[in-house]
């Protein structure tokens, strides 16, 4: 059963104590409680991206409108400037894909 809960505590899918990282965006590659390898093979978080994906989109968009409303910039100082601010979301974004991704394939595919 995935667990929302422990996807947003970045835990590990299995035991739900272990935390998945050791630093902001650096994985163990295990579970420090279970032994649970995180990363199953080389390039195993590429897949988070759609995840990435579908989380930055709706940000990028949010903090378009509040900056516009904010400051009704032109356009394109207005990307810019929501481009900037969307970087400060970044390190968030890969930590919960990742997380996300692995709680995911933990489900689907829990033997291998
Ligand atoms: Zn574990």
């Amino acid at each position: 059963m995935i667990s929302l809960a422990a996807i947003l505590r970045r835990v590990c899918p299995s035991c739900r104590r272990g935390p998945i990282f050791r630093g902001w965006i650096a994985v163990h590659e295990q579970c420090p409680h279970c032994g649970l390898k995180f990363e199953r093979e080389p390039g195993y978080f590429l897949a988070s991206m759609y995840i990435s994906y579908a989380l930055s989109v709706p940000l990028f968009l949010l903090l378009l409108v509040a900056l516009w409303k904010l400051t009704h910039w032109p356009l394109r100082k207005l990307l810019i400037g929501t481009q900037l601010v969307f970087l400060l979301f970044v390190p968030w974004i890969v930590r919960y894909s990742r997380s996300a991704w692995i709680h995911l394939d933990r489900h689907f595919d829990p033997e291998s």
